[in-house]
């Protein structure tokens, strides 16, 4: 197989995506512009991975904006868009995936069974296929990021992986594409999930050090600013191995994902608590 990097010995640096390309999308894009520099290639994946969706998940309806998505990449300065299809992408008698199995059991992977496995296989064949210098995630996805990085360090691809932070709404939504499933009423309480977890970040930065406490804090929160919405988990982790925590101490995560109607939306924050403090 050729690699593109064979062909280029400036730096090339990936943004895989699935498309239905936001301004979180493109904020990645311009990082990876200016990490490639001027004379690097920058590269956006997409592919809408369907390992990676549940049997009742919204593969089907996942939008697929390819024209537009296109000419934002255009507009953007890509070099290059890398649009396989599945049938690219997975031979019929596929029989070798990337199983995880410490990070991605909790949160997203308690309620999303598969789901990482086929993102770290999906991610492993995009690096393998791309050979990028860097490839950039973004941190809204926190648990896929933790365990992007675990991939590249148990299975040494080389590859910098970078993070960029959440881009947000106006209002501080999290930007998604699954956005554009909310309903006026849905987008409306959705804020809810970012109160939440915002909630528990105040409560730790005022003192609290008990993750049960910070837990029902961000409970009642989401509670009060929500009826539509239904929680899946708010939770308070290690940000590195993503454990639940008892006590509150070092680098934390809060992340969160909530029901609203049938779209599931995730976001979180982390901080960090120095040791005494
Ligand atoms: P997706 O198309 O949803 O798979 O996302 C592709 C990449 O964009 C992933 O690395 C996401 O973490 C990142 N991403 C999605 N939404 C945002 C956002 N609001 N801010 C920053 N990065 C994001």
């Amino acid at each position: 197989m050729t690699r593109l990097s064979a062909h280029w010995d400036k730096p090339v640096v990936l943004v895989p995506t699935m498309g239905a390309l936001h301004a979180g999308h493109l904020a990645l894009v311009r990082r990876a512009r200016t990490l490639a520099r001027r004379s690097g290639m920058v590269v956006v994946s997409i592919f809408v991975n369907p390992f990676q969706f549940g049997p009742k998940e919204d593969l089907s309806r996942y939008p697929r904006p390819l024209a537009r998505d296109l000419r934002l990449c255009r507009e953007a300065g890509v070099d290059l868009v890398f649009q396989p299809q599945p049938e690219d992408m997975y031979a019929p008698d596929r029989s070798v995936f990337v199983d995880e199995d410490k990070l991605s059991l909790g949160l997203c992977g308690a309620a999303r069974p598969g789901h990482f496995r086929g993102v770290c296989t999906v991610v492993a064949k995009l690096l393998n296929l791309v050979r990028p210098d860097t490839a950039i995630f973004g941190q809204k996805d926190a648990q896929q990021l933790a365990l992007i990085r675990r991939l590249v360090r148990d299975l040494n691809i080389p590859v910098r992986v970078v993070a960029a932070p959440t881009h947000r709404e106006a209002d501080g939504l999290a930007m998604s594409s699954r956005n554009a499933y909310l309903s006026f009423e849905e987008r409306s309480e959705a804020l809810a999930l970012r109160r939440a977890i915002l909630m528990g970040a105040g409560a730790i930065r005022g003192g609290e050090r008990k993750a049960a406490k910070v837990r029902e804090h961000m409970r009642v929160a989401f509670e009060a600013g929500t009826q539509l919405g239904r929680i899946d988990y708010l939770e308070v982790v290690d940000a590195n191995t993503l454990a639940p925590l008892d006590v509150i101490r070092g680098d934390v995560l809060l992340p969160g994902a909530a029901f609203f109607g049938r779209t599931r939306l995730i976001d979180n924050e982390s901080l960090r608590v120095p040791r005494g403090a």
